[in-house]
């Protein structure tokens, strides 16, 4: 048995900061351009809410979540048993 990190997302905690964006344009393109990155935060005006969308480029380095100020990107370890 190992501990491993997984990130959990809850959008109804995002405030649409784009801190995650920008980080992951950042890390991987040196860049902060949001065409560039995984992550993508859209605001549902109607509902009042923020989606967040990872594209298939994401690359699962949970560097979004490190930096996400409001919990709606979060990281936890669980015990992974094999
Ligand atoms: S986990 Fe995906 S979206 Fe988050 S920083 Fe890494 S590549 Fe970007
Ligand atoms: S997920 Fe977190 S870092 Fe990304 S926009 Fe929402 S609050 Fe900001």
């Amino acid at each position: 048995m190992h501990m491993a990190t997984e990130m959990i997302i809850k959008p109804e905690r995002c405030i649409g900061c784009s801190t995650c964006v920008l980080t992951c344009s950042l890390v991987h393109y040196g860049v902060f351009d949001p065409a560039r990155a995984s992550i993508r935060v859209d605001r549902d005006d109607f509902a009042g809410v923020f989606e967040l969308c990872f594209s298939s480029t994401c690359n699962g380095c949970k560097q979004c979540a490190r930096v996400c100020p409001s919990g709606a990107l979060q990281l936890v370890e669980i015990e992974v048993t094999k």
